[in-house]
């Protein structure tokens, strides 16, 4: 089946040694590289068939390599978006396991990364906490925060120590026209381009010219050097469509097509063929988290009356998810976890979500999460009034003396405390005024209001 699908049945056994030496060129070439100078390695992996080949040609370089000479530091970095498709967050950590335990067993000096996007940043957080709508093609807000940013923090981190770096990448210019053009147009110095962002990160493109065919060439010929075959991929591209979303290293690489592996939650693309795929080879997780998509989609649009008709700015047109929406999306996504049995909201993004939801206009008092997962699990929540009434009541006083509203007061200092927590400040003051505008525009309609009736 696998001839036939790469259209090789008929092939004479020299065309595959062709291949063969094709594939032990690059591995030279990776050797000579890797013995040229002192920069450590950084390996882009996102589990797909280009990356996996990448990393497969890196370990087979350095395992030929005498134990004495394998000394370059190699870090093998991959992301996870928190909200990848369950089947592929399994078999990507799989093979991460297998890898650090065939660099240990070699000495091969080779550290693996599983990078997530920090809690501030996550799916769940920027769409029921801060209200995000869900992204799409003109609003992808998604793939820096989620893919880009965990990855160019690492690096700089490692940059730190290392002063400049190698970065390899399993990208390939068959992949897409504007890839080849993205790719033809960067100068590059003994086969090295600058990273666009990353000024001191050296970028490697070692399967640049390998067309699709020649790498299922490759990884279905031999055994991966850390263990196992790579028919269990094989099996995985062609049930969910084909298309991978890379790993993202800079905004200027097109992600996330219209077949990808990528995440469940993803309403970029107009159908996810790699979820219905693997429903339809029997991952009967996929069922659910499909109706959840689309659940997604119909809150995104702005005539089902979940959005704010006001921007976050304050400016006329659709806004952020209403709060009733968010609280809506949660029950149901907390609902979700519990009949999937999969962990799809972590306690400390629950923890960040109440928090934001105490500053976003028509505030909650602070215990609206934990009301939902209380009325999910049939638990009552306790709390002390008696704190919580004078605590409202400072919080009147200071207001009135403020000449602001109450619910003004309460949802900036929310968002100091939110701030706080993430350690961070840079938006603060943008944001306190957005509070301010709302209580302005607030009074504005009261005054308005009172002048119609007295009129
Ligand atoms: S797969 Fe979709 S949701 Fe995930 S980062 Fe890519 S564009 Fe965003």
């Amino acid at each position: 089946m696998i001839a036939r699908f790469l259209g090789l049945q008929n092939l004479p056994g020299c065309i595959y040694s062709v291949f063969i030496n094709m594939f032990n060129e690059i591995k030279a070439s990776l050797q000579k590289l890797y013995e040229d100078d002192q920069r450590p390695w950084l390996v882009g992996f996102s589990g797909g068939k280009d990356s996996t080949m990448l990393a497969s040609l890196i370990f087979d370089a350095i395992l030929c390599l005498p134990p004495a000479r394998r000394t370059k530091p190699v870090s093998v970095v991959c992301t996870d978006t928190r909200v990848e498709i369950p089947a592929i967050a399994e078999m990507v950590e799989g093979t991460l396991d297998l890898m650090r335990k065939c660099s240990q067993l070699h000495n091969l000096n080779v550290d693996v990364n599983l990078l997530k996007p920090s809690v501030e940043e996550s799916f769940w957080v920027n769409i029921i906490g801060r209200g995000y709508p869900p992204p799409n093609r003109t609003f992808r807000w998604c793939t820096q925060r989620m893919k880009i940013d965990p990855v160019s923090v690492f690096v700089r981190q490692r940059l730190g120590h290392w002063g400049e770096a190698i970065l390899h990448l399993g990208a390939r210019r068959e992949e897409s026209s504007t890839r080849a053009q993205t790719m033809a147009g960067r100068k590059a110095r003994n086969g090295l381009c600058r990273h666009p962002d990353l000024p001191r990160v050296w970028v490697s493109n070692p399967i640049e010219f390998l067309s699709s065919k020649e790498v299922w060439i490759y990884l279905l010929q031999k055994r991966n050097p850390w263990g196992g075959d790579n028919r269990a991929l094989f099996r995985l591209y062609s049930n969910a469509g084909g298309g991978e979303c890379p790993i993202q290293i800079d905004s200027s690489t097109p992600s996330c097509g219209n077949s990808r592996f990528g995440c469940w939650t993803c309403t970029v693309v107009d159908r996810d063929k790699a979820s219905e795929g693997l429903l339809a080879s029997g991952d009967e997780r996929m069922e659910k988290l499909i109706e959840f998509r689309e659940v997604l989609l119909s809150y995104r649009d702005p005539t089902n009356g979940k959005r704010d008709a006001r921007r976050m700015n304050g400016d006329t047109g659709p806004g952020p998810l209403l709060i009733s929406a968010r609280r809506e999306l949660l029950a149901k996504l907390l609902a979700l976890q519990e009949e999937t049995h999969l962990e799809l909201i972590s306690p400390e993004e629950l923890l960040l979500i109440q928090q934001m939801w105490k500053a976003a206009r028509d505030p909650d008092d602070g215990r609206g999460v934990a009301r939902i997962i209380g009325k999910l699990r049939g638990l009552m929540m306790s709390a002390d009034l008696n704190e919580l009434n004078q605590l409202r009541e400072m919080e009147d006083e200071v207001a009135r003396e403020l000449g602001i509203s109450a619910e003004t007061l309460r949802r900036m200092v929310a968002k100091v405390e939110e701030y706080t927590e993430s350690h961070r400040a840079q938006g603060l003051p943008d944001d306190l005024l957005n509070i301010l505008k709302d209580d302005l525009d607030a009074s504005e309609a009261q005054t308005a209001k009172a002048g119609e009736k007295n009129a």
